[in-house]
């Protein structure tokens, strides 16, 4: 049975565990629900700090993730604390700052060995807390261009400045997701509002007799008025009394128009992985500046982008959270980009579970390990179908194909212009291009510039080296920088850029944005489309409006703005070529391969992140091999924008 808990019930529900697990010397001088957390306030952390499987059990037993904070009083000086520090941790681990959260009683410590400063089995962690009473928090500093991680250094001191309203927003927002059940209706309706029978601007309403989140909310990449945006002028939406957003990844269709919900009063908490924050924010202020530079009036400003930073609440993989009085959330790997996650959903203790996959490789790329597919239980599958009508070559194949393009352009003195996302695609080509010079299997003189933010967005890749493919990861753990060579050079101001594409000598750009909608790979177009021994390689989807798809799809006279900002027509003369294989999402045989794999198998798949051909091509493959897939009796679903599909409920 369903149990209905008034806020004041979880709050003695939480006294009573705590009594009877919680030590009387630790002095517990107060609880507070802190966003999804229940923060204990205690002034005695040395038996926690000795004994950590005390609050782990309490954890397990309330089910619900708790934080120790402890008493300011109690606290030692900053000075005694940073010698206290310096003395615990070995040299090695290469501490490059100290900085201390009065409000929250954290002490920031970059460094550069971020396993060194915790200490095994975090030793040196459970020290600093019993001895100081400041709870260590480590920021790995990688061993790049200072320059490279400004955004990330912003992003830690705008939330460490900003503390305490940090706090009061935890505070309010874990009083609204604790605030208790009163079950009127059960049901659980999914509602799309962007990125349905089409790619672009996704965004999925999720309700249910007591809450409402939000999934991605993303802009459309080939867009422009009304279709920029998802449709979030429907009535049932109002940003003021959402509970969540979730954002499943840093790509722009998926988390473009977060900041935008600020605007207009949302005021609740954004939950995201540490490296989608970091990597969202810095495109985000990315877009408002091509947006700006190219004349458009951006849909919000830079204001509103710090207000969300400080609605953000990471997780990590596998972290159950509530987030609403009858929804607990939990992310799972999707292979798809740094920090890219399906997102679980658990409704109203066991009434309904959905999984949406956002966009998801099941395949393993040099980057990342490949998408999850185990769930505690999944009855609705929002599923990605992108490629669902067709079939990518092999990886190792693609990698072949473009060697050879650009050794062919090279030959014939050339240049190679590659539009890339800066997350993701931009790396994972970077990789393939640094491994092939270091095998020689290009010519050794070959540059390779990079142009945009893809140099601060790598950083954020060497920042969480946890989270990348095991061969990526333990190479950046022994100090190397895998996506780095001497020919690969960035690209600095504009006169670099026209020298670059003047000059005779060739070479290789990767330049955002991906599909040539603005940003610096528009401004090398202009410089090299009309010089047919270049070559114009597309390593990734490109969605319809776009210049890139227009190109694609044989457009070879485009008009551009020019030097002058006056217009020009630009013809396509280089060589234009795409090379498929090198795509984050599943293609239509991954697609299948995961489900097959899910555990366990859903009732209801609900098709989106795709065009209309791409999608009725899925259904109809997945209803022909139901039985082989081991589904049976599945209910497809190919809903539309504004369509709703009722899941969980009496009718
Ligand atoms: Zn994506
Ligand atoms: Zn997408």
């Amino acid at each position: 049975m369903f149990r209905l808990y008034k806020r004041s019930e979880v709050k003695n529900i939480v006294l009573t565990i705590m009594s009877q697990l919680m030590p009387k010397e630790v002095q517990i001088s107060r609880i507070e629900f802190e966003g999804p957390e229940i923060a204990i306030y205690i002034r005695n952390p040395k038996i926690l700090a000795e004994h950590p499987e005390i609050a782990r059990d309490i954890a397990k037993k309330l089910k619900k993730r708790i934080v120790i904070r402890t008493d300011p009083a109690i606290r030692k000086s900053k000075k005694e604390t940073e010698e206290i520090i310096k003395q615990l941790v070995p040299p090695e681990a290469g501490i490059k700052e100290i900085k201390f959260d009065e409000v929250l009683g954290e002490v920031i410590v970059k460094a550069h060995k971020v396993g060194l400063v915790y200490g095994k089995g975090r030793s040196i962690y459970n020290k600093i807390l019993a001895e100081t009473g400041w709870r260590l928090n480590v920021v790995r500093v990688p061993p790049v261009d200072p320059r490279d991680l400004d955004t990330l250094n912003k992003i830690i001191d705008y939330m460490l400045s900003q503390s305490s309203y940090r706090l009061s927003f935890l505070r309010s927002s874990g009083e609204r997701i604790h605030r208790g059940v009163i079950f009127e209706n059960r049901y659980v309706r999914i509602t799309g509002l962007g990125g349905f029978m089409e790619v672009g601007r996704s965004a999925i309403l999720v309700e249910t007799g007591e809450s409402r989140v939000l999934l991605d909310v993303g802009i459309n990449p080939g867009g422009d008025g009304f279709s920029l945006y998802p449709r979030l002028d429907i009535e049932q939406l109002k940003p003021e009394e959402l509970d969540a957003v979730i954002v499943t990844h840093a790509h722009l269709d998926h988390m473009g128009l977060v900041p935008y919900l600020f605007k207009y009063g949302y005021r609740g908490p954004v939950y995201v992985t540490k490296p989608t924050r970091d990597l969202m924010v810095l495109l985000q202020l990315d877009l408002l500046d091509i947006m700006q530079r190219g004349n458009q009036k951006p849909p919000y400003t830079q204001l509103e982008v710090k207000k969300m930073i400080l609605h953000t609440i990471p997780l990590e993989y596998g972290e159950v959270t509530d987030i609403a009085p009858d929804i607990k959330l939990t992310f799972y790997n999707a292979g798809h980009i740094l920090g890219s996650a399906m997102a679980h959903l658990h409704i109203g203790e066991g009434l309904h579970n959905i999984v949406y996959t956002g966009d998801f490789k099941f395949g393993r790329t040099r980057l990342l390990d490949k998408a999850n597919t185990v769930f505690p239980r999944v009855e609705t599958l929002i599923m990605e179908s992108t490629y669902g009508d067709r079939d990518q070559p092999r990886r190792d194949v693609a990698e072949l194909e473009l060697i050879s393009t650009i050794s062919r352009t090279i030959s014939r003195k050339g240049k190679i212009l590659i539009p890339v996302m800066a997350v993701g695609r931009a790396q994972e080509i970077l990789l393939v291009l640094v491994d092939a010079l270091n095998r020689k299997l290009l010519p050794q003189e070959t540059k390779v510039y990079i142009d945009g933010s893809i140099r601060e967005v790598t950083a954020i890749h060497l920042t969480y080296p946890e989270l990348l493919s095991t061969q990526v990861r333990s190479r950046i753990l022994r100090d190397e920088n895998p996506f780095d060579h001497e020919n690969v050079i960035r690209v600095e101001g504009r006169q670099m850029r026209e020298d670059i594409a003047k000059s005779d000598e060739p070479a290789v750009i990767l330049a955002t944005a991906g599909m040539l909608n603005g940003g610096p790979s528009v401004e090398y177009l202009r410089m090299l489309a009309s010089d047919q021994r270049n070559t114009l390689v597309f390593v990734s989807y490109q969605a319809r409006g776009t210049l890139g798809r227009r190109i694609l799809d044989g457009e070879r006279e485009i008009t551009m703005v020019g030097e002058d900002g006056r217009l020009e027509v630009v013809k396509i003369n280089m060589e234009v070529k795409s090379i498929d294989g090198f795509s984050g999402h599943s293609d239509r045989r991954q697609l299948l391969a995961f489900l097959a794999n899910i555990k366990p198998k859903p009732k209801n798949i609900i098709l989106n992140h795709g065009e209309p051909q791409a999608i009725y091509s899925l259904a109809e493959t997945i209803r022909k091999k139901s039985k082989y897939l081991g589904l049976p009796d599945v209910r497809m679903y190919t809903p539309s924008i504004l369509d709703s599909v009722h899941v969980a409920g009496y009718a």
